[in-house]
């Protein structure tokens, strides 16, 4: 098995998906992109129908297309994304090279989703999930041998264009010459550096991120502190992203970050900083509040417009919310 990728299916159209999407197309892939069908009144198939049953996946190529920095090289790449819904075009997956799973976080939804487009692919598919920290193990359990084979976690990181880094993490059943060919076509075509990790919880990048950042909240609240002085104190100063702390959890989003803590939290039962993984209550609130950061238009930053039509960026005081 020595392939180059040609054509990609990509499965869920949000943060990381349409993104992942958009730079598969870049680098000349054919890509499906799917997403949950929206529902429409009434059972006819029509123009109009089969657009509003792809809403999802529609608007997920529309974000990235107003990405900043931008996730297309060109604005014509997106031409290459085929939107879709899983319901009605699973059957666009059929002669796919490659799939990369980009839903919610959650384990039983990933591997009823694997369920579902087993028997779509052809045998030498290969199929990865951009889990931040899913057990590969648990994803592929009761699956058959051949899927098992060909499965892996090719982790991305957001923005999936911009982030050198790719965490790669084998199954118990990964072939040798899976890897490989993920390698070779991550590594050279899309132009990513990669570390392997090891199927534990969160893998490597996150097991200290997500650590961090909760860490950082709480220590928030304790010292009485600003989201902006956090910011300051946890940013380039440390030889952080400037996106620091909190810039970076509204890139992510509240509730994957709260998915994402819960991995290590229900997988690493020896962890003697264990409790850190628990939600602090401001994330807690912020989530009631749908604060979900950039997805939502509000996290703990905001951008609005001043009296003058300027922009202007408010950060949240969490005292008063
Ligand atoms: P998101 O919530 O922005 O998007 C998930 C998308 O999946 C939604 O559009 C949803 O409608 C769709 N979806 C849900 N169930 C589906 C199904 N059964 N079939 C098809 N589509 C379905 O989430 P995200 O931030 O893009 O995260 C996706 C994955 O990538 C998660 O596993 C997450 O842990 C991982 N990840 C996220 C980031 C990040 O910065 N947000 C970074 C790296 C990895």
């Amino acid at each position: 098995m020595n392939k180059r990728f040609k054509k990609a299916g990509v499965l869920g159209a949000g943060v990381m998906g349409a993104n992942i999407a958009a730079q598969l197309s870049n680098v000349g892939i054919d890509t499906v992109l799917l997403d949950i069908a929206k529902p429409v009144s009434g059972n006819q198939i029509n123009e109009e129908n089969k657009k509003i049953r792809n809403s999802f996946a529609l608007m997920g190529i529309e974000r990235a297309k107003k990405a900043s920095p931008p996730s297309f090289y060109i604005p014509e790449n997106a031409e290459l994304i085929t939107a879709g819904n899983i319901e009605d075009d699973i059957g666009l997956l059929k002669d796919v090279d490659i799939v990369i799973e980009a839903i919610v976080e959650d384990l039983s939804l990933k591997r009823g989703l694997f369920k579902r487009i087993e028997q779509q692919l052809k045998p030498d598919t290969v199929v990865t999930s951009n889990t931040s920290g899913i057990s590969v193990a648990d994803m592929c359990e009761g699956l058959p041998k051949n899927f098992r084979e060909h499965f892996a976690v090719t982790h991305f990181f957001n923005p999936p264009r911009y982030m050198k880094l790719l965490e790669i993490v084998k199954g118990p059943d990964t072939l040798p010459e899976v890897i490989k060919t993920i390698v070779e076509n991550f590594e050279q075509i899309l132009g990513k550096r990669i570390v392997f990790a090891k199927d534990t919880p969160n893998f490597i990048a996150n097991r200290i991120a997500v650590f961090t950042t909760l860490n950082n909240i709480r220590m928030m609240t304790e010292l009485g502190l600003s989201v902006e002085a956090v910011d300051e104190l946890t940013g380039t100063v440390i030889g952080f992203p400037k996106s620091a702390t909190f810039r970076t959890t509204d890139i992510v989003g509240l509730d994957t970050l709260v998915h994402v803590a819960g991995n290590v939290f229900r997988k690493a039962s020896d962890d003697e900083k264990r409790n850190i993984f628990i939600p602090p209550e401001l994330i807690k609130v912020m989530m009631g509040k749908g604060l979900l950061g950039d997805k939502s238009g509000h996290g703990f930053y905001k951008k609005e417009k001043d009296e003058n039509g300027e922009k202007v960026i408010l950060s949240l005081d969490f005292n008063r919310m």
